[in-house]
């Protein structure tokens, strides 16, 4: 059987702030998104429904299949009647672009149950306690004959055609099916297959597509006579230490530079200010452990380091393993995940002449 898309991209964002359809998410409009899932599970046609900004973007796809464009109108279900009356096949496989991380899986499911019984609606069982609150009493609903609709709704084109006809305004296309035809078919929906709405929504939407957020350091300190040489939490036996309000360990500091600018939350001068009695003297380890605080506190971990240091003297190499373990301990995460390297810079720069020593790290941080 033929089945034809009707993706209804003609939603005001009036609830996002921003508009939801047409701003790239990770390169990919919502609309994109969604138009590739249908073809994916099974739409060999389609038709755009849609208004404002949207018609350019369903302009500026590539469309694989024969399609049509065609206006949305006041309320939702005017848009899917001028979506049904452009529309040919034999299933219609009505869709909000909104809901851009349906799975193929999901829209392939509705067709099938629209072929073999007339329809196949994405639905989920209701599992939270639903109440109705009126005229100050508290009634509590059947859960067990509850349901979230979503889309994709499928039936047969005529079928759906029909209903619209006769059946007014709706919300969904279920409603109005049922009106003439009786219960629809339900078909499992999935929590992933959300619908852009809120801000929250758009956020969840970047952890979802983006696990990984990424961020740079550097720091340099100068290296003097009477101090200890602290580098990535490990004590280095040499005749000099880097100067500095803390314990001036310059590959920690790197290291958290880089973790807070994943965060966006600036660098360590920001939240451990020098001039600040506190942090005299202390250990960077402890700042360590208070940035992986905040990283935790976000819902996410410290993924991965990798940082260089630059110093002409001493050789980092036999004291490498150890501070590899340092870190990964202060990050609760595993050696295998730190990496430190050292390089000289042959003798040039203040480095190379031995009067500092610098570190740069890059930092990964993936969502729970
Ligand atoms: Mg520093």
């Amino acid at each position: 059987m033929s089945a034809v898309g009707i993706l209804l991209c003609a939603g005001s964002s009036n609830r996002m702030g921003f508009d939801k359809l047409n701003t790239p998410l990770f390169g990919k409009t919502a609309i994109e998104r969604s138009m590739e899932a249908l073809l994916a599970g099974g739409c060999d046609s389609l038709v755009f429904v849609v208004s404002g900004a949207s018609e350019q973007t369903v302009a500026s796809l590539s469309v694989p299949v024969p399609f049509s464009v065609v206006p949305g109108g006041k309320e939702r279900s005017d848009s899917v009647r001028n979506g049904l009356n452009a529309a040919s096949g034999e299933v219609a496989v009505i869709h909000d672009a909104a809901r851009c991380f349906v799975s193929p899986a999901v829209v392939k499911a509705s067709i099938e149950s629209a072929e073999k019984s007339g329809s196949g609606v994405a639905a989920i069982p209701m599992t939270d306690t639903v109440v109705r609150l009126l005229d100050g009493t508290v009634e509590t609903l059947d859960r067990n004959t509850l349901f979230r609709m979503q889309t994709p709704q499928a039936f047969r084109l005529s079928e759906i055609r029909a209903a619209y006809e006769t059946g007014g305004a709706a919300t969904d296309d279920a409603t109005l099916y049922a009106k003439a035809f009786g219960v629809p078919n339900l078909i499992p929906g999935s929590e992933n297959n959300r619908k852009l709405t809120t801000a929250t929504d758009w956020a969840w939407a970047v952890e979802r597509l983006c696990p990984s957020v990424y961020g740079i350091g550097f720091d340099t300190h100068r290296l003097v006579e009477g101090r200890e040489l602290i580098l990535g939490g490990v004590k280095i036996p040499f005749e000099k230490g880097l100067l500095g309000h803390s314990d001036a360990d310059v590959l920690l500091h790197a290291i958290m530079d880089a973790i807070l600018g994943a965060l966006k939350l600036g660098d360590i001068g920001k939240l451990f200010p020098d001039t600040d009695e506190r942090y005299r003297g202390i250990s960077s380890r402890k700042l360590l452990r208070e940035v992986n605080a905040l990283v935790q506190k976000r819902g996410m971990y410290v993924s991965h380091i990798d940082a260089t240091v630059i110093c002409e003297r001493p050789k980092l190499a036999p004291h490498r393993e150890a501070i590899e373990r340092t870190i990964a301990a202060d990050l609760m995460i595993s050696p295998d995940d730190v990496s430190v390297k050292a390089t000289t810079t042959e003798g040039m720069n203040d480095e190379g002449r031995g009067l500092c020593i610098s570190a740069q790290a890059i930092a990964s941080l993936a969502h729970k």
